[in-house]
């Protein structure tokens, strides 16, 4: 088998079962492994530790599909990591079950580059690297025992250009998905559009923390900025919000939002939805002094790279500081960030700089991350990607 042969003192991350074999720890590639392919990955002593699938257009040069150097990458291999996969989450999905969870969650569920999401008895899969890619039969064959109706791909993403790949989507196995699947979540229905949604079509990461918004939601105002389909509005006004206003840029997501707060029955004059920048419409909303009790902050990843921080920082202060002046007394702010790049200890830093340029005395009660089906691999850390704090403004 071909190999790459790691530098000597550049294993420790190796050894520590972290999958990703930077290109500047590479000594030598051994053989001409193709795009994709499985190589051996040796020490600089020559002992064999792992074997991953080899990316040469990527800065991340390989992943490590297993760290048991005599396990064989093969569709059985795959077979055995979706079964673990699925028994880590408690059960196979029955068919006919309306829910929706990741079932496969990357470096998290020992498969670099492999999502799987299930709407109701639908399957969205993205392949996001050339081991993945490589992989693809295998890993669609490996899927036929949750009998879904049909399996569909949406590897439309920019990652997959810096492992050298097109985008690519369209069915993949089964019959094609409606244009709109419904599915239910917390007693809710949501519609999501497999095809053109954001994702694979919806934010199941924020599963949980929509159900923490609904805690708070009885009689509430609530501001629900980068609302997407409105998913936290429509939580919130199941739980007995007084009204909602659902801020995002994209016309397209208000009016797939408009929908489902009507499939919810939510009554038109408990639900606004405005189109628009939220940097430039909180401002105007601070000009016209309205408020509000509860607000979301939910914005898109604001750094893609290091460099992009100090600019993305910012963006989450004006925000915040936003958000915080808009809040009665005793208000609620849901703040998140999704940039892995961001850590904890900056986020939280931040909002305390808006709350102190908001004039605000704000105390953490809780804090959020992503929902269980999108676990974190200890050796992995960079899995831990969504973070929010639920902030209460003092009376
Ligand atoms: N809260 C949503 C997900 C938000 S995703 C949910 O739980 O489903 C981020 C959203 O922000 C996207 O819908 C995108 O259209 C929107 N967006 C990005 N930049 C924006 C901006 N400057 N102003 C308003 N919306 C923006």
């Amino acid at each position: 088998m071909n190999a790459i042969v790691i530098k000597r003192g550049r294993e420790k991350s190796l050894l520590r079962k972290h999958p990703w074999i930077f290109a500047g720890a590479v000594a030598a590639v051994e053989g001409r492994p193709e795009t994709g392919e499985t190589v051996e990955v040796l020490l600089a002593d020559g002992s064999r530790v792992a074997r991953a699938a080899y990316s040469p257009a990527s800065q991340i040069v390989a992943r490590v599909w297993t760290f048991d150097p005599q396990e064989d990458v093969s569709a059985e291999f795959f077979r055995g990591r979706l079964s673990r996969a699925l028994e880590l989450r408690g059960s196979l999905a029955p068919t006919g079950d309306p829910g929706a969870a990741r079932l496969v969650n990357a470096e998290s569920d020992g498969l670099p580059g492999v999502v799987v999401d299930r709407y109701g008895s639908w399957l969205v899969v993205q392949l996001l690297t050339a081991g993945a890619e490589r992989w693809r039969e295998a890993l669609v064959a490996g899927l036929d025992r949750l009998a879904a109706s049909g399996i569909y791909e949406r590897s439309d993403v920019d990652v997959r250009a810096k492992e050298g790949l097109e985008k690519r989507s369209g069915l993949l196995a089964g019959a094609e998905p409606p244009e709109l699947v419904e599915i239910l979540e917390g007693g809710c229905r949501f519609l999501v559009d497999v095809r053109n949604g954001h994702k694979t079509g919806f934010y199941l990461d924020q599963r949980g923390n929509r159900s923490v918004v609904s805690e708070y939601a009885r009689g509430a105002e609530m501001l629900n900025c980068f609302s997407y389909t409105g998913g936290f509005g429509v939580a919130a006004l199941a739980a007995g919000a007084a009204r909602v206003t659902n801020i995002d840029s994209s016309a397209p997501s208000l009016d797939l939002s408009r929908r489902i707060a009507e499939l919810n029955g939510i009554e038109a004059g408990r639900v606004e939805h405005v189109e628009g920048d939220v940097f430039a419409i909180l401002r105007r909303y601070r000009d016209e002094r309205r408020s509000f009790d509860l607000a979301v902050l939910d914005p898109p990843k604001f750094a893609e790279s290091r460099s992009q921080l100090p600019r993305a920082s910012r963006g989450y202060k004006d925000i915040n500081l936003l958000a915080l002046k808009l809040l009665r007394p005793g208000g609620v702010l849901f703040t998140f960030s999704c940039s892995g790049l961001m850590t904890s200890e900056l986020f939280q830093k931040i909002v305390a700089d808006a709350a102190l340029d908001a004039g605000r005395d704000v105390r953490i009660v809780r804090r959020l991350s992503q929902a269980e089906d999108h676990p974190v691999a200890l050796p992995f850390p960079e899995g831990a990607y969504l973070k929010g704090l639920v902030c209460k403004v003092a009376r």
